[in-house]
């Protein structure tokens, strides 16, 4: 149940996660639907929601290859892959503060 709601919270279509599972896509539209009655959802991005809102979804999509990625690895207590490491590189190239105040340049 957990790995629905989390391939939807990533965006997957149900279409997409039967053929990932291969299973029929009307088995997959019960999962779903027995994960809304759950949840007490209409859809399933309420679904989806609702589970972040109740913790049971950290809200975090768990796709890889930026700080978002990099940060789920480490609090799933994993090494980074290759292509979070990259973008966590990019993103504190982008955001972090220098830690050495550069001096202005002198002034003529
Ligand atoms: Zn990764």
């Amino acid at each position: 149940m957990l790995d629905l709601l989390t391939l939807l919270a990533e965006g997957r279509t149900l279409q997409q996660i039967a053929h990932d599972w291969d299973l029929e896509p009307g088995t997959v539209r019960i999962y779903a639907a027995r994960l809304r009655r759950y949840l007490g959802a209409d859809t399933n991005p309420q679904a989806v929601y609702l589970a972040c809102r109740a913790g049971i979804l950290d809200g975090r999509p768990q796709r890889h290859g930026d700080h978002a990625g990099y940060e789920a690895h480490r609090k799933r207590g994993e090494t980074p892959c290759d292509d979070c490491r990259a973008g966590e590189k990019a993103h504190r190239a982008r955001y972090a503060t220098p830690r050495k105040r550069q001096t202005a340049p002198e002034r003529p």
